[in-house]
């Protein structure tokens, strides 16, 4: 069967999916990449190490725009996309200062992430986003550090900080993110009576999404 090309941009529901990279510094036990081949839903997210860069991805957008108009863009693909922050950053701030006509310098711009921007960027991320984003969408999954190691696997070298890092973040953004949410998953032995509280004590909301089949 023939295998279909690689999409930089996909979409689904009502928005436009952008796959800056299959980079990603967790190995969440959820992941369907490897059981549905880097497919996601009739769309082939594996980049094969060829990461677009910032005028690819704003062509796409244009180009997608202008065949049918979305409700959102998001930041969301096959790995953690402030693994490429300079280009994440440079194709926001291409929509909100409307440098991408006929698309709304208003679109909503969603970033979805497991949070370890900061520590993978080696500085707080959440200043440059400030204004560029919309919503952040962390998948949190647990109130829990040694649950969040077991079920997020980080690399090694990011094990000692990253929960905690991701907490920093979290709390970051809610306080210039319009909307951050932290995500868990239904069915995962989580005590969500404590994450909805530790929620709370960090400003934000959540959701609780179903699990991908795997
Ligand atoms: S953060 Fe996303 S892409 Fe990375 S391992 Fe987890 S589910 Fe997969």
């Amino acid at each position: 069967m023939e295998v279909p090309k690689p999409e930089i941009v996909y979409r689904y529901n009502t928005g436009l999916y952008i796959n800056l990279t299959n980079r990603c510094p967790t190995a969440c036990v959820f992941c369907i990449k490897n059981k549905w081949k880097m497919a996601y839903r009739g769309s082939n997210l594996n980049l094969g190490g060829a990461e677009p860069d910032a005028k690819t991805v704003i062509s796409l957008i244009k180009t997608e725009w202008v065949l049918a108009p979305f409700d959102e863009l998001v930041f969301c693909g096959y790995g953690e996309p402030t693994m490429r922050l300079d280009t994440l950053i440079s194709v926001a701030k291409a929509v909100k200062t409307g440098a991408l006509a006929p698309v709304p310098a208003g679109l909503r711009v969603r970033l979805n992430t497991n949070g370890l921007g900061g520590l993978v960027n080696g500085t707080d991320i959440v200043p440059r986003l400030k204004g560029l984003v919309d919503a952040v969408h962390v998948s949190l999954n647990t109130p829990d550090p040694l649950q969040w190691l077991a079920m997020m696997r980080p690399k090694p070298e990011y094990e000692q900080k990253a929960f905690t890092s991701v907490l920093e973040f979290v709390r970051g953004a809610s306080r210039v993110i319009p909307e951050t949410v932290v995500t868990a998953i239904d069915g995962a032995s989580v005590d969500i009576v404590k994450f909805e509280a530790l929620a709370k004590e960090l400003g934000v909301k959540t959701r609780i999404r179903a699990r991908l089949e795997i």
